[in-house]
């Protein structure tokens, strides 16, 4: 019998429900239960794929090219879980969904209505993962703050699921417990009113997850216990943490996941987490030694923008024992004041994806500087595209190249459209997108790498290197490392002499994770604090 866990957020969003779930997940594994975990997200979008990160933050990719929400990221970094596009469940996609039964004549004669057709729809869309995977416990986030209108159909959903699953389903309320610096002192007000407004829906929390800065005096943790009606036990201080992987622990150490065995009357082992104390803790503790990594972006000031790119720059590190400086250069200012300013003294340049021209010029400067100052670059699907260009352009001479994205009709077209692509006129979920097969070729940084000759990565772009470029920037010492076998897609490049300069059109952060370290991420760390 599958046991639910449903985590609601309450007075602020942003409150980490995310790696709190993802948190959940680590401890539950470690008591030898599989987990599955779910995002709702209130959005009439079908998927994210069409918001800007300004918008959104990272949108990441399952295998199955599902465009997604980025908090499936940190579930698939603390956890064994495999997600697919079930897991990523939004209001667009219900409606979709419902709109289209409607029109087949699935609800003839009915009036179709937000209970009990939307509602139905959310808690079967809950149920298919759960039937699909066989698991002891789903833990299902739902996006946004209650109270909010958005989500109040997926809030409706889960009090009706609870309902049913009789025992079986709990609710963990992440919540805000501010410390007023004037005053001295920590409020719980704020909480007591988000509990207020969840237990009008109907839900009552079962566990109160506290974000706070400071601790939770023992006066703080009995009023909250109080006035949301749980028990003194069940409310967890989650205090600020330097590191996200140092969430699973402190929740741990509170007792949180055998509250939960006990609530859900789950089965298991005893939590343990030698394991991850050792591969994931220690090494973010113990290393000395820093290395700076310059990341070329236009969203820079975004912390969400290129998330799954800082987190696997961090597993790197550890792996490397080192401790990550990461220096956000907007490419806007390379190409104001050049890439000197910006990148001397840098270990390592990374460039990550992107769509779109603006800033695209000092991204193409940035890759210049590191061929021709021998810093070692990793270049990411855009990435790759700005280290063709400007090879072709600053190597090979051929003048004004660039990809077809940038400018349509240009003399040497090195990134461009495969004909497939020309034809689509629809914007979501039209890229290529997820997994697809790569060889390596034996004798490069990559196979050095990866030590195997066939991969699986994510993709997520619509452009490509175009193959009648391939022998004039071969015969320039562009090498191709990596190579899709049924398409004959160029996935990997690298310079020959070059101490590290490797670019790969997939994305390769998406399948990082903090004890288990993408091969790409290990090396380009490796060469950056060899420099
Ligand atoms: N804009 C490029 C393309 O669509 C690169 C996409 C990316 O970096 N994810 O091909």
């Amino acid at each position: 019998m599958t046991r639910y866990i449903f985590v609601t957020g309450g007075v602020v969003s942003s409150l980490g429900k995310g790696i709190a779930s993802a948190s959940i997940g680590k401890l539950l594994e470690t008591r030898g239960l599989k987990v599955a975990l779910i995002k709702c997200d209130p959005y009439i979008n079908v998927d994210p794929g069409t918001m800007n990160p300004f918008q959104h933050g990272e949108v990441y990719v399952t295998d199955d090219g599902a465009e997604t929400d980025l908090d499936l990221g940190h579930y698939e970094r603390f956890t064994k879980a495999v997600l697919t596009r079930d897991n990523n469940i939004t209001t667009g996609k219900i409606y979709y969904s419902v709109i289209s039964k409607e029109r087949r004549g699935d609800y003839l004669g009915k009036t179709v209505q937000i209970i009990p057709h939307i509602t139905d729809e959310i808690k079967n869309s809950i149920k298919r993962v759960s039937h699909a995977k066989k698991v002891d416990v789903v833990i299902v986030e739902i996006g946004g703050t209650v109270g909010d209108i958005e989500s109040l159909p997926f809030l409706e959903a889960i009090r009706q699921l609870k309902l049913e699953m009789e025992g079986r389903a709990i609710n963990v309320h992440v919540t805000l417990v501010p410390y007023i610096q004037s005053a001295g002192e920590i409020k719980t007000k704020p909480t007591q009113h988000s509990v207020g407004t969840l237990r009008e829906i109907g839900i009552m929390p079962d566990i109160m997850l506290c974000r706070t800065q400071k601790t939770l005096t023992k006066d703080a943790r009995e009023k909250i216990a109080l006035f949301c009606n749980v028990h003194p036990d069940a409310v967890i201080q989650a205090i600020d943490v330097q590191s996200i992987y140092e969430v699973p622990a402190n929740l741990s150490e509170q007792g949180l996941d055998s509250l939960i065995v006990r609530l859900l009357k789950l089965k298991g082992g005893k939590s343990d987490l030698t394991e991850w104390k050792k591969t994931v803790l220690e090494p973010l503790k113990s290393a000395s030694r820093e290395v700076e990594v310059a990341v070329v972006g236009k969203y820079i000031v975004l912390q969400d923008a290129y998330k799954s790119i800082y987190e696997a720059l961090q597993h790197g590190a550890m792996n490397n024992n080192v401790k990550l400086a990461i220096r956000k250069v907007d490419s806007e200012d390379i190409e104001k004041n050049g890439p000197e300013k910006y990148l001397k003294g840098a270990g390592g340049i990374l460039i990550p994806g992107g769509f779109g021209d603006r800033g695209i010029e000092g991204k193409i400067s940035a890759a210049r500087f590191a061929r021709e100052q021998n810093i070692p670059y990793f270049g990411i699907c855009l990435g790759m595209q700005t280290a063709v260009v400007e090879f072709a352009r600053n190597v090979c001479g051929l003048k004004n190249a660039d990809s077809t994205e940038f400018h349509r009709s240009v003399k040497f077209p090195v990134i461009s459209l495969l004909e497939e692509q020309r034809k689509i006129k629809i914007k979501g979920a039209t890229m290529r997108l997820g997994a697809y097969e790569c060889r390596i070729k034996k004798g490069t940084k990559a196979y050095a790498a990866y030590k195997k000759d066939t991969i699986s990565e994510r993709h997520r772009h619509r452009y490509e290197f175009n193959n009648k470029f391939r022998d004039m920037l071969g015969k320039k010492g562009m090498v191709f490392s990596g190579i899709n076998p049924q398409r004959k897609l160029v996935e990997i490049i690298e310079l020959k002499n070059h101490p590290w300069f490797v670019a790969c059109q997939f994305h390769p952060e998406f399948k990082s994770k903090p004890d288990r370290v993408h091969p790409l991420f290990k090396d380009f760390i490796k060469a950056a604090r060899g420099h």
